[in-house]
């Protein structure tokens, strides 16, 4: 191979300038803005070595101040010359220490001998900033028609330096932005002085612990000239969560709310602070905007980093296996409460930290809170009320409205009726977002062109309706309605009672499903309760499986099969004749692109983290079958959450709640009392004048998020006639 270089010729020199220049005027100031430098060079190793059909690229950096040089080395996969990257580095030892001795040309004339050709260049104004050597085993390299493709590989390369730069820079604003300004804010004299009309000023020594976890009630304070340690208590110790100044303001999602403090505020400067209140706080955020803004979104972000750092007040221990495990995580995952998971599977040690306090394993799962309380297996209640999450419930007093279940309806209801000035309170059996929480993205809900989680959704619905004063009581199912008199009465499952002058009932509905093992585990992630266009869309051109015999099952096969390569119909009973519609069954026995499969149950399902495998079971033959499917429908219709209105108001067939016109004329189904006034029911309202009923629990309601938010919205006005009346 021949490769040796005649002495720097012209394109050497282009090559140097080009690359100098490329140096010099894109990747230093970029270097010097605080782009990562290694990434910075490492791109323009690529492009060079890409462009110019190079064997390697090396580049070894450094500033004018002698910080510890940038090093990279880019060897091409295909290259002809067998060096590693160790091989390399060591052949060209500290080319910008032969720079400076002027030992390059040698270095050039050594490889050279070995078949490699290099075109150092030094970079930076005087040589103090580094170099690059580009090499090759091509005979003649660089030769004149090189010049061409450098102009081009400089191009494309200083495109690439800037976009670098410019997604850099973007970063780190966004990061400097999320972390401090908006996460710690600091409030300006302006806002102090508008803070101060809600609040009392009082001094503050060094020392003094303002709030520690698990306390109630406690006030947002605005630092006026104090600095606080804000830390949070584990088992072996205090972990720092960060340094508040004066101008800052203590407080995260729950300080809104009044619930319990996950972590300990305490001064170490003394000083002056302004107290607010929770009720104070809440009057500021709904008058003055520009305030609530800055306080709601460092208060959301500050519960999303306590979450991420699992700086929570809470540390369950348990078991991946254990189903009480999961109903726990979930619990305090859904309402966003920060906590750490130790799996005992995975983290033997802690075992012993059991055995210490005297704990079983068979007790598991074990909650630790505030590094204390100690519950073991706590049902969801117990756990709700432990931590506070219940503490501002009133059962003593009437309340104007009790909406009843915290999905969509409910959220809506609760932010449109406190925003108004009514006083709300929401009840519901689990956590806030219903079945929409459980929903991985919901896409079709207005304002979200690229989707909203449901989770999400929930989460800024639960802050919203607390930030107008609805109060809300999680982990507390209501198994009863007195409607004997008014003002109406709600019983939950330990025997509280709150009393109502008017209820708002969306308890929605649960998708009855088969009891196929894993199917939950699947929900959002292949198994879908609807087929809209959406849904169709992402299954064009695939298999897919609807199960059920009923008109919703025969529906979404008769649609899916126009946009599905095949779609199998997977019907428990014998036969469609007594379920489904005639209409249909002809459709489905007509259509090439169904394969009806009666008397076939679902038997298994597979994946990783989707649906990639299905298998049923015919059960008059015995024979099973597996396909490879990415979406399964489940249109096995839905089971409203009414048993515990039986016989209190009327309800259709199904279960579900007759309201305004739907009802009958003289309302007398299901045993429930005739309506007793003179006006009709209004739109919304149930057999008992009221009481409302929104969201998927209705009759006839549609079973998507925002007709859910939209009745729940509406229903506000009928509210405000009704308390009119009473
Ligand atoms: C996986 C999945 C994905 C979905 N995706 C979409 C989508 O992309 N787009 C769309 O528009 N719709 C979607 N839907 C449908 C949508 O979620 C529902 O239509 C919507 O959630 C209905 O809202 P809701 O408030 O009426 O009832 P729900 O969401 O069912 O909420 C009812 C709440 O009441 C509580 N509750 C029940 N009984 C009681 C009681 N006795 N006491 C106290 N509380 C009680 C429940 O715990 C629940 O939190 C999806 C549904 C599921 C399951």
């Amino acid at each position: 191979m021949e490769a040796r270089l005649e002495d720097p010729t012209q394109e050497i020199k282009r090559l140097q300038r080009c690359i100098n220049d490329l140096v010099s005027l894109v990747a230093l100031p970029a270097i010097w803005r605080g782009t990562d430098p290694s990434q910075i060079v490492e791109m323009l190793l690529d492009v060079l070595r890409r462009m110019l059909s190079l064997d390697f690229a090396y580049a070894r950096l450094s500033d004018a101040f002698g910080a510890t040089p940038v090093e990279a080395l880019r060897v091409s996969e295909d290259s002809k010359i067998k060096l590693s990257a160790e091989e390399v580095r060591r052949m060209l030892g500290d080319p910008l220490a032969a720079y400076a001795q002027g030992s390059v040309p040698q270095i050039r004339n050594q490889l050279a001998d070995e078949g490699i050709a290099i075109a150092p260049a030094q970079l930076g104004v005087h040589g103090e900033i580094g170099v690059i050597v580009l090499g090759s085993g091509r005979a003649g390299f660089p030769e004149k028609t090189e010049s061409l493709l450098l102009n081009v590989a400089a191009n494309e390369a200083s495109i690439a330096l800037q976009e670098a730069r410019l997604v850099s820079e973007q970063k780190r604003v966004s990061a400097e932005l999320n972390a401090d300004n908006q996460m710690w804010p600091v409030l300006t004299e302006s806002e102090i002085e508008r803070a101060r009309l809600y609040g009392r000023v009082r001094r503050v020594e060094i020392g003094e612990v303002l709030y520690r976890p698990g306390e109630v009630g406690r006030p947002c304070f605005i630092l006026l000239s104090v600095s606080l340690e804000i830390v949070q208590p584990t088992i072996d110790g205090e972990r720092l969560v960060t340094i508040l100044r004066p101008g800052m303001f203590t407080g995260e999602a729950g300080t809104i709310a009044g619930q319990r403090t996950v972590v300990q505020a305490r001064a170490i400067q003394a000083g002056e602070i302004l107290e607010v209140r929770p009720e104070s706080l809440r009057t500021l955020v709904a008058n003055d905007a520009a305030l609530s803004e800055i306080l709601l979104r460092a208060f959301m972000l500050r519960r999303l980093m306590l979450i991420d750092r699992q700086l929570g007040n809470v540390v369950v221990i348990g078991s991946r296996h254990s189903a009480d495990t999961l109903r726990l995580r979930e619990f305090l995952s859904r309402n966003g409460h920060p906590f750490t998971y130790i799996d005992l599977d995975k983290d033997e040690a802690y075992r012993n930290f059991l055995d210490r306090f005297g704990i079983a394993v068979s007790e598991i799962p074990i909650v630790i809170g505030n590094g204390t309380m100690i519950l073991r297996n706590p049902s969801t209640s117990q756990l709700a009320d432990s931590l506070g999450l219940n503490d501002n419930i009133d059962s003593s007093s009437i309340h104007d409205l009790v909406i009843v279940g915290a999905g969509p309806a409910g959220l809506a209801a609760a932010v449109y009726a406190a925003s108004e000035g009514i006083d709300a309170l929401v009840i519901e059996s689990r956590a806030p977002g219903g079945q929409a929480g459980s929903s991985s993205k919901i896409e079709n809900y207005l304002g979200f062109p690229t989707g909203v989680s449901g989770q999400e959704l929930a989460t800024s619905a639960t802050k919203q309706a607390q930030k107008f004063g609805a109060k809300m009581a999680l982990a507390r199912p209501i198994v009863q309605l007195r409607c004997q008199h008014r003002p109406y009465e709600l019983v939950t499952d330990d025997g509280t009672v709150f009393s109502a002058r008017t209820i708002v009932i969306a308890t929605g509905a649960d998708y009855n499903k088969p009891t196929t093992a894993n199917l939950d585990r699947f929900v959002g992630h292949g198994i879908h309760f609807g087929a809209t266009f959406l849904e169709a869309q992402l299954c064009e051109g695939e298999d897919v499986i609807v199960v059920g015999g009923g008109n919703s099952a025969g529906q979404a096969a008769v649609f899916l099969s126009q946009s599905a390569r095949k779609v199998y119909l997977l019907v428990r009973a014998a036969t469609l004749s007594d379920s489904m519609s005639h209409y249909l069954i002809a459709r489905i026995s007509g259509n090439p692109a169904i394969e009806l499969l009666c008397s076939t149950e679902l038997a298994s399902l597979e994946g990783e983290s989707a649906l990639e495998k299905v298998s049923w079971v015919n059960k008059l033959s015995g024979e099973s079958r597996s396909v490879d499917v990415h979406h399964l429908f489940i249109m096995a219709g839905a089971s409203p959450n009414t048993s515990w209105l039986r016989g209190r108001v009327a309800l259709d067939e199904k279960g579900f709640i007759l309201t305004g016109r739907d009802l009958p004329p003289t309302v007398d189904h299901d045993r429930s009392s005739s309506w007793p006034l003179s006006r009709p029911p209004l739109m919304l309202e149930s057999s008992l004048p009221g009481i409302f009923a929104v969201g998927d629990v209705r009759a006839g309601s549609v079973k998507r998020v925002a007709s859910a938010v939209g009745e729940g919205a509406i229903s506000v006005s009928m509210i405000h006639r009704v308390l009119a009346e009473v």
